[in-house]
């Protein structure tokens, strides 16, 4: 049988292991940081007579430029946003691999702050883009001086600053964004997958102006609760759309992701309604395990990440045994729950009580 290493497989993808949050079938997923409501019927139906009507053209190649999505992808983001600062992909994770294509490749350099998003190397080392993370400070946080040194240090030509961070939940100041965008003569990335379910008023969208070199990655994936989609788009200044136009493949967005997205965005002040709830899942989750003696990080994001497990492993089976799924990211002691319904929470709570709680 044939291995991949009998392949003559770039050198530089020898060994690695794909990305590989588990995918089980439980009756209660929280691993993925997916918002875990049903979209309502109503907007479900919409939907599918967006992407009904679109099929009568599915002979047809479908619009490359997408213009009827990023007037509409533009709107949502206000800021005054145009449709030619948006760009969007299969994915905000194809959208990073987009800005990788541009910026990044052989002979380049990219920078985070781990722990963080585990695409980010990922897609460097696909992209043959040399990869250097450097370590948060106490809590997982990033401060001005930090990300300054660091950017100083490495000369980077992407950066990428995740706010708020997966998997620690961490939210970051403009201040340390405007900090990073003025150290660097590089791309800026901020990442910003998890920003409506943060209530501070610091998106970086208000940084966009007169700033060239930034780009907000944004996706549906998350708050919309439309991650099965795959639409992920940025803001930025022009000439990043431009430089998207080089490296993408043609038609990359197809005619039904595209109807599928205009519908929801059409919608997107009752797809977002669940975020107000979310929220308040998230801040008893952290209180909860506040009670039960752990030590879970302030999170601006739909989850948490909860430290003081003795064995995340074995607390990790124990609640897939009970059909909870949640996410052991590496990080010694602590596990990241997803912030689901009430009911969702609720049950997590009871089993990590019941499994951790003192006897
Ligand atoms: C989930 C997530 C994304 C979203 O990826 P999609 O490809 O849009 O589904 C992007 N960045 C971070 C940090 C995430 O956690």
């Amino acid at each position: 049988m044939t291995e991949l290493n009998d392949l003559p497989i770039r050198d530089s993808l020898r060994g690695r292991t794909p990305y590989g949050a588990p995918q089980l079938h439980v009756p209660i997923a929280l691993n993925v940081n997916e918002n875990t409501h049903e979209i309502s019927e109503d907007i479900l139906l919409d939907i599918i007579r967006n992407i009904a009507e679109s099929l009568k053209d599915i002979n047809r190649y479908p619009d490359r430029e997408f213009t009827a999505l990023r007037e509409l992808l533009a709107v949502y983001l206000g800021h005054g946003i145009k449709a030619n600062n948006v760009w969007a992909a299969n994915g905000s994770n194809e959208i990073l691999q987009q800005l990788f294509m541009a910026f990044g490749g052989p002979a380049r350099k990219a920078l985070s702050f781990s722990p963080t998003y585990s695409m980010y190397s990922l897609i460097a080392q696909s992209t043959d883009t040399q990869y250097v993370e450097v370590p948060r400070l106490e809590r997982y946080e990033i401060d001005v001086d930090l990300v300054t040194a660091a950017i100083k240090q490495h000369k980077p030509d992407i950066i990428l600053i995740c706010s708020p961070n997966n998997p620690t939940g961490t939210p970051v100041s403009l201040e340390v964004i405007e900090a990073a965008y003025n150290a660097t003569e590089g791309i800026l990335v901020v990442d910003e997958a998890y920003s409506e379910f943060s209530l501070n008023e610091n998106s970086a969208l208000s940084l966009l102006e007169g700033r060239p070199r930034l780009v907000v990655s944004r996706t549906m994936s998350k708050a919309f609760a439309f991650a099965g989609a795959r639409l992920g788009y940025l803001a930025a200044d022009e000439a990043i759309c431009d430089a998207m136009r080089l490296v993408r493949l043609p038609y990359h967005l197809s005619t039904l992701t595209q109807a599928a997205a205009e519908a929801a965005l059409t919608h997107s002040k009752q797809m977002l309604a669940t975020v107000a709830d979310i929220r308040d899942q998230r801040d008893r989750l952290y209180v909860a395990m506040q009670d039960l003696g752990l030590d879970p990080y302030r999170s601006d994001a739909n989850f948490v990440l909860v430290g003081g497990i003795p064995d995340p492993k074995k607390t990790w089976q124990d609640l897939l045994d009970r059909g909870i799924l949640v996410r052991d990211i590496g990080i010694p002691n602590t596990l990241r729950i997803t912030a689901g319904t009430e009911a969702e929470t609720t049950a997590v709570i009871a089993a990590l009580t019941d499994l951790l709680g003192a006897k």
